[in-house]
């Protein structure tokens, strides 16, 4: 059951989010793919969050070769119902050219941090993902990204594995807690229902 605004239920299971730039939905409870895809565990296996928020909405099953597509955000992270459709692995490509997909940097999801911007928050100790985000005007998980170095690889000093982290920044969610992982720090500014 939901107990927070964001919220939707897939078969009774609630699924947290926060709403980004163009209404995207971020989910909270997740692992994010290199390619920034989510994926949850779903019915013992690992299924993309928002193949499977299409699926749900829609009522269908869609075959291997069909993909989902984020027509409206080009952002992988989102799974705004509104923002999916079906197509092939050629619409795909096609809405990548669309959107000026590029492969780093300041072309990435039409992003609104630059080269500098990323410098800047690798650089600031002691700030949490939120107090970024809102500085700079992005989503949480692209704070999140940059930090990690998932995205802007290219810029240079992403926090590197094993390197010690700030004491505020919450802690990154292992691949084997997707499932059930909660980030209390970003659920906060969620509203409570009641
Ligand atoms: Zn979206």
């Amino acid at each position: 059951m939901c107990e927070y605004e964001n919220c939707i239920e897939i078969e009774n299971r609630p699924i947290y989010f926060l709403v980004g730039e163009n209404g995207c939905w971020l989910p909270l409870r997740h692992f994010i793919e290199p390619k920034g895809y989510v994926q949850i565990k779903w019915k013992g296996k690992l299924k993309r969050l928002h193949r499977l928020m299409y699926e749900f909405i829609n009522d269908i099953i869609l075959p291997s070769n069909i993909h989902v597509r984020h027509k409206v955000c080009d952002n992988p992270t989102c799974f705004n119902p509104f923002h999916l459709a079906q197509g092939t692995a050629y619409d795909n490509s096609q809405d990548k050219k669309d959107h000026g997909r590029q492969p780093m940097g300041e072309q990435i999801y039409n992003s609104k941090l630059t080269d500098a911007a990323v410098i800047e928050i690798r650089s600031s100790a002691g700030k949490t993902i939120k107090e970024l985000a809102d500085k700079y005007g992005v989503g949480i998980s692209c704070i999140r990204n940059a930090l990690k170095g998932k995205t802007w690889k290219h810029v240079g000093n992403a926090k590197k594995k094993g390197k010690k982290r700030s004491a505020r920044m919450p802690d990154k969610p292992p691949a084997k807690r997707n499932d059930g992982y909660i980030d209390k720090e970003l659920l906060k500014i969620t509203k409570p229902l009641n």
